[in-house]
């Protein structure tokens, strides 16, 4: 793979069902065919539907978490196998709302994140700092306790991404500045640097989410060591998601 294309996720979380794939035709149709990765993560029930429409090359799925046991007894849970044999090529794993609500600590992250590697599916790592840690100052402390805790030689593939995003940017409107999102970036791109090397430094991607949107998006998708954006809400809409895409297209000019 090219080091470092620019990959752009749209996170529906518990939102979408067949009926919703209606506009999803237009996105299709739309895309940029070949500077940028585009994800989609549906909800698992929607996995295998979005596979079956006449998906662009460049536009993968990726499910939204996993279990860290390929099979058995784990009453509704999905295992990486699962994901990948739906269509997915991708996972979000340890996304805030899952540490927050599920407890998932970054030891389980690792877990899960091992096991997507062993089934073929690339893991999207979230990391991220809650409100009361910004405000402290620690959010770099914060991050990279969960980058040593959730990564580990076996995890760095090509195509991995870890995406930075602050609890306190999700769903809020808020954002920390440009200058604040390249400190960290650059930070996580020094730690797998000097964990992992050079190959790993150059083919992990470091992409920025939390209220991305089109007014802010230009400037985020600009900064050298952004990679690319995890979006929630303004991925649910194709004609949103598809002016964030035009916008990565145009960061790249
Ligand atoms: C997210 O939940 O990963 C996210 C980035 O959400 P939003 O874009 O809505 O802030």
């Amino acid at each position: 793979m090219e080091a470092r294309r620019k990959i752009i996720i749209g996170n529906w979380k518990m939102n979408g069902r067949s009926k919703d794939l209606v506009d999803i035709d237009l996105l299709f149709k739309k895309i940029p065919q070949q500077e940028i990765d585009i994800v989609i993560a549906p909800p698992a029930t929607l996995l295998y539907e979005l596979k079956g429409l006449n998906t662009p090359k460049n536009l993968l799925l990726s499910g939204q978490n996993c279990h860290q046991v390929e099979s058995g007894a784990y009453t509704g849970e999905i295992s990486a196998a699962m994901l990948k044999d739906a269509g997915a090529n991708y996972v979000i794993l340890g996304h805030s709302e899952r540490r927050t609500v599920y407890k998932e600590t970054s030891t389980l992250v690792r877990l899960k994140a091992l096991e997507a590697v062993k089934q073929g599916l690339t893991p999207i790592i979230c990391v991220g700092e809650h409100l009361k840690s910004y405000e402290n100052n620690q959010t770099l402390s914060v991050i990279e306790r969960q980058l040593k805790v959730s990564l580990n030689s076996k995890i760095i593939c090509d195509n991995l991404v870890i995406a930075y995003e602050p609890v306190w940017a999700i769903g809020s409107n808020k954002t920390p500045s440009p200058e604040e999102i390249e400190k960290v970036h650059s930070f996580i791109k020094n730690h797998i640097s000097e964990r992992f090397g050079e190959h790993a430094t150059n083919h992990c991607r470091i992409i920025y989410g939390g209220s991305v949107n089109k007014n802010n998006a230009l400037k985020i998708f600009s900064l050298i060591n952004v990679d690319g954006g995890l979006i929630g809400g303004a991925s649910l809409k194709a004609t949103d998601f598809l002016e964030l895409i035009m916008i990565m297209q145009n960061s790249l000019n």
